[in-house]
């Protein structure tokens, strides 16, 4: 393969319903920053139907250019439409770098475009830089999150990876930024489209994300059980829009559900503040939370890990703590 024929970074921006996912945002975020390192283009990679007017938009936060494909067969999203349109942007246009989003359509997405085009793929990236001789370095945990690992695609074009939402920071848009928006043609092959959406039925118990709120009371282990989770969603009531999370120990025990979960396996958050509460700081619980604004951590143990991290740590049984600290800021 002649690499030298591949450039510039491309990001897949994803939209639901119309509206831009916010790892989209992240993701051209640190495109911009690498592209201004390796002297490339950023390119955002626009998918659905009615959505040309998002184009600007993505030109303010860091796109100098936006390929948007507008067909009514890629709304709502399903694998096959979206794996032929891009698989036929990366073959005419031939990127270095393809950035993914590793939500459920990203996870689902990336792999069988790695597979369609011949390239590798890192998945659920935590770091992204650019070597001297201009290759992608992708950091990733490894081992069960035990050491980080940075791995380079050496022989192969286009560079993938997926990051996970909330691991890049979304900058602010510049609204006097100025680029090109092109609608790309695709030609779409139907009958290699296996699924039909019949109807979207929304689950209830998603609506509220924990990676948009501002404040995140987490529970571990400490916490013991879905009475003890009580005292943590009074806590999160008077603190005004909190939401409750956990440890992965206590989605295994059944306690929380998985959406909750801050982690490795679990969701990626950066809120203001931070409350772990009965949670140790396994370094696969950090890789999820430690990027919080302001963490403050209660735990019986002044040794754990968790303090490592935290800005304020009080060392104590949160059974006693918490309910006086509720009690204090409801007057
Ligand atoms: P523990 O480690 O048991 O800690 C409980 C803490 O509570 C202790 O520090 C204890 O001192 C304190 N405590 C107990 N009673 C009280 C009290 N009354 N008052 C105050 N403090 C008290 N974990 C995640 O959280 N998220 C993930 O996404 C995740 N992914 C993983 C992926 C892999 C591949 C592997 C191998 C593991 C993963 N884990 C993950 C699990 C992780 O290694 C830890 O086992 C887990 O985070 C521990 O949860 P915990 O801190 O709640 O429990």
């Amino acid at each position: 393969m002649d690499k030298t024929q591949y450039k510039d970074i491309y990001v897949f921006v994803e939209q639901r319903e119309g509206a831009i996912q916010p790892v989209g945002i992240e993701l051209l975020t640190k495109a911009r920053e690498l592209a201004e390192r390796s002297n490339e283009k950023v390119v955002a990679v626009l998918l659905g139907h009615g959505i040309g007017s998002q184009a600007q938009h993505l030109i303010a936060y860091g796109a100098d250019k936006v390929l948007y494909v507008d067909d009514p067969v890629l709304e709502p999203y399903t694998t096959e439409p979206y794996a032929q349109a891009i698989t036929q942007i990366v073959n005419w246009c031939k990127p270095s770098v393809l950035l993914i989003g590793a939500t459920t359509i990203g996870r689902d997405l990336g792999p069988r475009l790695s597979a369609r085009l011949g390239t590798g793929l890192t998945a659920d990236c935590t770091g992204l830089d650019i070597s001297e001789n201009g290759d992608l370095m992708m950091t990733r945990p490894a081992f069960g999150g035990n050491l980080m690992a940075t791995i380079i695609c050496k022989e192969h074009r286009p560079q993938m990876s997926t990051v996970r939402p909330g691991v890049m920071r979304a900058g602010a848009p510049d609204e006097s930024r100025q680029g090109e928006v092109e609608a790309f043609p695709v030609k779409f092959d139907p009958s290699r489209f296996k699924v039909r959406v019949m109807q979207v039925v929304r689950e209830q118990k998603n609506l509220v994300d924990i990676t948009d709120a501002k404040v995140l009371v987490s529970g571990g282990r400490g916490v013991g059980n879905a009475e003890g989770f009580k005292m943590l969603k009074e806590l999160a009531a008077v603190l005004g829009g909190a939401e409750v999370s956990s440890s992965r120990a206590m989605v295994d025990a059944g306690v929380m559900d998985h959406n909750r979960q801050v982690g490795q396996t679990g969701k990626t958050v950066r809120p203001d503040l931070y409350f772990a509460l009965g949670i140790s700081g396994a370094i696969q619980h950090l890789a999820g939370m430690e990027e919080s604004d302001y963490i403050i951590a209660v735990n019986k143990d002044k040794f754990a890990p968790i303090f490592q991290v935290a800005d304020l740590g009080i060392v104590g049984d949160l059974k006693k703590i918490i309910p006086l600290v509720t009690e204090k800021l409801k007057k």
